[in-house]
C-alpha cells in the first residue's frame, strides 16, 4: 500500500503536454476542481463521474491559468489521468471491451457521447481516496499542487478556493434552513450577498441537474460552459423577496426565465404550467408556449426541495398576466 507521500510524488509528476515552456494545467486542475467536490460533499464515495458539477468547478480553476489553452477540455484530462498510476476507468455495463481497445491504442474517445457511453465513472487508488477525505492530508494534496503546478498564479488559485469554500458554507447553510424552518419571506429589506446567491445557484443547478424545469433543455458542453444555459429563477423576485431559499427556486433555460419573469407562464399548485392567456404566438409548433400549458414542471427528487406553494402562489398572483 502507498503512503501519501508515494502519492504526492506520483502527483507533482503528472504527464503533460509542454506549449511555450508552459506545461498544460488540465490535469491538475482537475484534482483541484475534484478535492473541492469531495470537501464539499459533493463526491462521497470513491466514483468521480464527470458531471455538470465537476465541469463547472474544474472550469473555473482553468480560468485562472492565463493562456490559449484551447480547447479547455475536461474530457482529455479525465481520461488520460489513467495514464498516472492512481486513477482508473470504470466501463459501463457491455463496453469493457471497447473502452479496453481503446486504451489500449491509446486513443480518446471522440466526443463527450462516445465518452458517456464507454465510461461510467473513474476511481482512486483507494488508499489515496482516503486520505483525499481526511481535512489535513486533502489540504497538503492541495497544496501540492498549487506549488507544484502553479507557482505563478498562485494567489488566483488560492482565491478560487477560498471562494469556493465560503460558497460551500453558504450552502449548507440553504440546505439547513430547508431542514428546519418552512418557507417563509419577509419583505425587510436585506441586501444581496453575492456567495450566498452563487450557493443557491449552485443548489438549484445541483437538484435539477441543468435541466430546465419547463421544456427540459439541457445543453451540456465539455468545457463546464452549460452554466450559461440554463438559470437558477428565484420565483418571488429577490427584490421583493430577499430570499434565497432553495424553494424559492427553480432552474429555467434563457427562454423560459425570461417568460416566467414577465408572467407569460407560470406553475400551478399542482406543479403544472400555466400559460399566460393574454399571448398569441405563432412560429413552429414545438417552440410555442401554448403548448406548454398543464405540462408537468421537472421536480427535484426531494419533495422538500420543492418549489414552496406560497412562492407559486405568489408569482401567480402577482407576476402572472391573466
Ligand atoms: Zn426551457
Amino acid at each position: 500500500m502507498r503512503t501519501l507521500q508515494e502519492y504526492l510524488q506520483m502527483i507533482e509528476n503528472l504527464g503533460r503536454n509542454i506549449r511555450n515552456g508552459q506545461g498544460a494545467p488540465h490535469k491538475p486542475c482537475l484534482l483541484l476542481a475534484i478535492i473541492q467536490l469531495i470537501e464539499q460533499g459533493d463526491i462521497f464515495e470513491n466514483k468521480i463521474r464527470l458531471s455538470n458539477h465537476l465541469k463547472d468547478a474544474f472550469a473555473r480553476y482553468v480560468a485562472q491559468i492565463p493562456g490559449r489553452w484551447n480547447p479547455r477540455n475536461i474530457l482529455d484530462p479525465f481520461y488520460r489521468l489513467k495514464n498516472e498510476g492512481f486513477w482508473y476507468l470504470n466501463p459501463n455495463a457491455g463496453y469493457a471491451r471497447q473502452l479496453d481497445n481503446l486504451m489500449r491504442s491509446n486513443r480518446i474517445p471522440s466526443s463527450p457521447r462516445q465518452f458517456h457511453r464507454l465510461v461510467d465513472y473513474a476511481y482512486f487508488d483507494e488508499p489515496l481516496f482516503i486520505f483525499l477525505t481526511q481535512p489535513d492530508n486533502r489540504e497538503i494534496v492541495r497544496q501540492a499542487i498549487i506549488e507544484r503546478y502553479f507557482p505563478d498564479n498562485r494567489q488566483p488559485v488560492e482565491d478560487v478556493v477560498k471562494t469556493e469554500h465560503e460558497i460551500g458554507v453558504h450552502r449548507q447553510l440553504l440546505i439547513q434552513g430547508v431542514a428546519e424552518h418552512p418557507f417563509f419571506y419577509s419583505a425587510a429589506s436585506e441586501p444581496k450577498n453575492p456567495i450566498r446567491g452563487a450557493a443557491f445557484r449552485r443548489e438549484i443547478m445541483r437538484i435539477y441537474n441543468y435541466t430546465c424545469a419547463v421544456c427540459r433543455l439541457r445543453v451540456d458542453t465539455i468545457d463546464g460552459k452549460s452554466i450559461t444555459v440554463t438559470d437558477a429563477a428565484h420565483i418571488i423576485p429577490f427584490n421583493e423577496s430577499h430570499s434565497d431559499d432553495i424553494r424559492n427556486g427553480i432552474s429555467l433555460c434563457k427562454l423560459h426565465h425570461w417568460v416566467f419573469d414577465r408572467g407569460l407562464i407560470s406553475v400551478d399548485e399542482r406543479y403544472r404550467v400555466k400559460v399566460s392567456r393574454l399571448i398569441d404566438e405563432e412560429g413552429p409548433a414545438e417552440w410555442r408556449l401554448s403548448n406548454l400549458h398543464n405540462e408537468a414542471v421537472l421536480l427535484p427528487e426531494h419533495e422538500r426541495l420543492y418549489p414552496a406553494q406560497e412562492a407559486l402562489a405568489w408569482h401567480r398572483g402577482n407576476v402572472l398576466r391573466q
